[in-house]
């Protein structure tokens, strides 16, 4: 199989240049101007073809509560997400979909699915996923969610001496889970991948995280985890430890050039420079991050140390959408506000590095994605440079990044195959996954958490706010 898109617009160092870009099988096997077109012939006149980004943090589940869980902290909205997490594997598999459409329409081609399990439903619920995202086609890491320790353990127990009860499955029953996993579903020939995705250093033991490792060093597989996102983790970190988590992290071998951590919000100096040495990637949520209070993570920072920086939605319940270029958007102009040197900021030709390559080193994977290269996997995506939103002509990276895109992504191939044409998905029903979204839930309702109210003075006393009893 093979195709040429002629007359496409590219970024290069010097600005902007017209190409033909030839894919045979499913790499790039040439891009050059005066290409002599093979294959299907596709005409990107007015087009502008950028290499697909990362969505490189997000839990799709979380879709089922967007837009209802009230202003809270993490802890506190965890609580509550837990409450009302009664999913099925059919509601698995629609919301994966539902992620993959919103990233594959804001300039994503792949996607990581930090993956809340079902209890005693785990496999089942990867399956479903799995099955999502290789029916819509898009490249999928997935890593599956997993502790060893209860919820109550993620927040500061300050001098309380609260008591958590045990977690519902041992650390070996959770590592040999992941074993199973990884047998039967990473298959990255087909487009799924998985991950060591323990949650973080706030629900999870030295013994769960050196498993991971283990076994990520045995099928040579990327590791993940959140790190570091709100001061109350901070906070536990101290407790836990007596000294940073980052610093942990390292001595118990867990940061290494495939490693990607989510948030790393609170780091100090020292840490920053743990994760340049390390190689480590951190993926910038910056609308979790405002939407649930957690912080400014310290972008500008990382980028001067030389640590690789990438980009996520996080869960749709903390953002409360999966627009890619949205989190582009506002993770690049939010750190102006942090250094008066204008000559630190993030230029859109950055951020769109950042969320392509930089996607792809954080998944140790810029040998196959992350930019338009000879060899490279035909994972791209065609923006319309005449859709309203990217008029009148000005710069089209700049009106990407730093403009609201609306209907601008026009096609989007993963692995030289095309699953978005003329902005829409053709590899599913689209207007039946509304109808499901639509008929499977509820619409407004008044809920209370259980678990909030239980937790609630507990963590206003340990964070040390007014009023709690
Ligand atoms: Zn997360």
């Amino acid at each position: 199989m093979s195709f040429t898109i002629q007359n496409a617009l590219i970024l290069v160092e010097s600005g902007y240049e017209t190409v033909a870009v030839q894919v045979v099988d499913n790499c790039i096997s040439a891009i050059d101007p005066n290409l002599e077109p093979s294959g299907t012939v596709i005409d990107a006149k007015d087009k502008l073809l950028l290499p697909g980004f990362v969505n490189a943090h997000t839990h799709s589940s979380e879709m089922w509560q967007r837009g209802i869980i009230p202003p809270l902290p993490l802890e506190l909205w965890i609580a509550e997400l837990y409450d009302f997490t009664p999913l099925d594997t059919e509601q698995i598999y629609l919301s994966a979909l539902g992620t993959a459409v919103e990233t594959l329409l804001s300039g994503g081609t792949s996607v990581v699915d930090h993956l809340v399990l079902i209890p005693g439903q785990e496999l089942e619920t990867i399956a479903a996923a799995v099955r999502a995202y290789q029916e819509i086609g898009i490249r999928a890491f997935i890593g599956p969610l997993i502790q060893d320790e209860s919820l109550t353990a993620g927040m500061p127990a300050g001098d309380t001496g609260i008591e958590h009860a045990a977690y519902i499955r041992s650390t070996q029953a959770t590592l040999d889970l992941m074993k199973s996993a990884i047998e039967q579903f990473h298959d990255p020939e087909k487009g799924v991948n998985i991950l060591l995705a323990p949650t973080g250093i706030q629900l999870c033991s030295d013994a769960l995280f050196q498993g991971c490792i283990e076994l990520s060093d045995r099928y040579n597989l990327c590791r993940h985890a959140h790190l570091l996102e709100t001061p109350a983790q901070k906070q536990l970190a101290k407790e836990k430890y007596g000294y940073s988590a980052v610093e942990h992290l390292k001595q118990i071998g867990y940061l290494s050039p495939r490693t990607s951590l989510a948030h790393c919000v609170w780091l100090e100096e020292s840490d920053i420079k743990i994760m340049a040495e390390t190689g480590s990637t951190v993926v910038h949520n910056p609308l979790s991050n405002l939407r649930l209070g957690s912080g400014i993570a310290p972008i500008l920072k990382y980028r001067q140390a030389g640590v690789n920086v990438s980009f996520g939605c996080d869960g749709a319940a903390s953002n409360d959408g999966q627009d890619l270029l949205e989190a582009i958007k506002i993770g690049s102009i939010l750190h102006n506000i942090t250094d008066l040197d204008y000559r630190h900021w993030i230029t859109p030709r950055q951020s769109v590095e950042m969320a392509s390559l930089g996607g792809a080193k954080g998944l140790n994977a810029t040998d196959e994605m992350g930019s338009l290269s000879v060899g490279k996997k035909a994972d791209f995506v065609l923006y319309d440079l005449t859709s309203l939103s990217l008029l009148p002509r000005t710069d089209p990276i700049g009106l990407l990044v730093l403009g609201r895109p609306t209907n601008a992504v026009d096609s989007v191939w993963v692995n030289g195959k095309q699953i978005v044409a003329e902005g829409k998905v053709t590899t599913i029903d689209v207007d039946n996954l509304r109808r499901e979204l639509f008929d499977r839930s509820e619409g407004p309702s008044k809920r209370q958490s259980p678990m909030v109210s239980e937790i609630e003075s507990h963590y206003r006393q340990v964070m040390k706010l007014p009023g709690y009893s």
